[in-house]
């Protein structure tokens, strides 16, 4: 199962990288599209500074295209594949769900790329 302490734990639940007790957003829900990208600037429990330099989460763009890709081939797989519908269908369910989970979308990408730099530490958790 997903726990804290693996970095799954921290992409799927936007959890602060390091500590895993706090989430990294101002507002969990991510279709409050307004506060949708509202981070915090450090994590209250274990004060890392989420935004590492000037424009980090830029380089999530890269992520983004990805976790793009891997939904529509998703959306495309069940619409065609699994439900027989046409390719028709199919791409225009691929647009639909690029558009449904677009703030998920945004939201995974980010958590992805600062687990890239940064890894959980155990000794942060009992601070
Ligand atoms: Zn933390």
């Amino acid at each position: 199962m997903i726990r804290k302490g693996m970095k799954l734990y921290s992409i799927l639940f936007g959890a602060c990288p390091k500590c895993h007790q706090e989430s990294m957003y101002v507002n969990k829900n991510p279709y409050a599209i307004s506060e949708v990208l509202k981070m915090h600037d450090h994590c209250s429990h274990c004060k890392t500074k989420y935004q590492m330099e000037p424009s980090f989460f830029y380089g999530s763009m890269y992520v983004s295209y990805g976790v793009g890709i891997a939904f529509s081939v998703a959306a495309f797989i069940i619409s065609y594949v699994i439900l027989g519908f046409s390719e028709t269908v199919g791409f225009i369910s691929i647009v639909g769900t690029l558009l449904v989970f677009f703030p998920i979308i945004m939201r995974l990408s980010r958590n992805i790329w600062i687990n890239i730099f940064m890894k959980y530490d155990k000794s942060l958790v009992k601070k």
